[in-house]
């Protein structure tokens, strides 16, 4: 599938996001023996974390998910007009104020916390005569959303009174990939707690779930019911040190960002390049432009933390400041290896493998001080999603 920017005219610049749908499906599956028997939930808030929603979320259902995840009511709403009606959509935090009637409406999943958006969305079902089962999310101790553990039982009941159903209950885990980190067992404990109190009062939790990425493959006792995967389902690790292989859990890479060189030029030794002239060559040297910057999602300051492009199979550092809408690379001296035959129309793997040589979103991030899912998700709707392999690819 390849989207067109103005009506039918193509997409001419050649800077393209290529996202590999059959690795979504195999690591559903990855996922799915590591989770060990729970239910898989792909979690395909912003836009599957850059990749695509609809195309992402197609495939993980046929890659064998069981549930969709996304932030926002607008993103399950979506996910439903794109034709995806089968499947179960929750939405992770509390739909604002004044949207119950679109969550009912869509049959999305609604996660609530506060008495007051029960009986919003218990209104909502007495207007529209639908059903509509809620998740109730527990703070155990992330401190973001949630319901206190004292006042989960009363926010349960308040479920049940107002005639919705309680489809499941969960929390939410903050260094589930620090794997040492007593802190998770800690979570876990307070959220069985919880599921006790509910049951002691006779509520049943639903389908009970607390693993995000590093939770599914690390920690055994988070899985419980079902597990929401985010950043695994995309082949990247919830951290650059976590070896997803010695936990049984393979990831295939699923995002390839990539160009063309749209210029070439030889410039002698002594030579600034780009705003500010910082880039001085030490030696002549073929500098090669390739039209991607950082309104599409290549970080600024990726050039001055050492950041490189693969071209013809080598490693080439970006040369000085990173503009909007175009890089510099050194290809170095004329005749070197990298730079012997660099032409206009040459391929450029910015994120992706090129010949034996690979540049992951982890790489960036480690460099940028950051995470791969701000990589993935920083790279702008100007960049075509290019969606390859699975059912609907091509
Ligand atoms: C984003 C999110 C996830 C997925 O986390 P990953 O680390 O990407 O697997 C799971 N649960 C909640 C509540 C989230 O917000």
């Amino acid at each position: 599938m390849s989207s067109a920017p103005i009506g039918s005219l193509p997409w001419h610049r050649p800077t393209r996001a290529v996202v590999d749908l059959d690795a979504i499906a195999y690591n559903v599956q990855s996922l799915r023996t590591a989770a060990g028997g729970a239910a898989v939930c792909a979690v395909v808030k912003a836009d599957a974390y850059g990749h695509g929603a609809v195309a992402v979320a197609r495939a993980a259902i046929a890659g064998g998910a069981d549930w969709l995840a996304v932030a926002l009511v607008e993103e399950g709403v979506a996910l439903r007009r794109a034709g995806l009606l089968d499947v179960p959509i929750l939405v992770l935090s509390q739909p604002p104020a004044g949207s119950a009637v679109d969550v009912v409406a869509n049959d999305l999943v609604p996660t609530v916390y506060s008495v007051a958006a029960v009986q919003e969305l218990a209104a909502a079902v007495a207007t529209t005569d639908r059903p509509c089962a809620v998740h109730l999310k527990v703070d155990t101790g992330m401190h973001r959303v949630g319901a206190a553990p004292v006042d989960s039982v009363l926010v349960a009941r308040a479920v049940h009174e107002a005639g919705l159903g309680l489809g499941g209950t969960f929390t939410h885990l903050a260094v589930a990939d620090e794997l040492d980190n007593p802190y998770t067992g800690e979570q876990l404990a307070r959220f069985d707690d919880v599921l006790d109190a509910l049951r002691a009062d006779g509520i049943d939790p639903g389908l009970v779930h607390a693993a995000n990425s590093a939770g599914t493959i690390a920690h055994p006792a988070a899985r419980h019911d079902m597990v929401r995967v985010g950043i695994s389902l995309y082949g990247l690790r919830p951290d650059a040190t976590l070896d997803t292989d010695a936990f049984g859990c393979p990831l295939q890479p699923v995002l390839r960002l990539e160009s063309r060189v749209s210029w070439v030029k030889t410039l002698p030794a002594a030579a600034r390049v780009s705003y500010g002239l910082r880039y001085r060559l030490e030696q002549e040297s073929v500098l090669a432009t390739v039209p991607i910057g950082y309104a599409d999602g290549v970080p600024r300051r990726l050039s001055s933390v050492g950041g490189s492009v693969l071209i013809a199979g080598r490693r080439c550092p970006i040369a000085g400041r990173i503009t909007m809408d175009q890089l510099l690379v050194d290809c170095g001296p004329p005749g070197s290896s990298a730079a012997a035959d660099v032409a206009v129309g040459d391929e450029v793997v910015l994120l992706g493998s090129q010949g034996s040589e690979t540049i992951g979103a982890w790489e960036w991030a480690t460099a940028l001080d950051t995470i791969a899912y701000e990589i993935t998700c920083g790279i702008s709707a100007r960049v075509p999603r290019i969606h390859v392999g699975g059912e609907h690819g091509g």
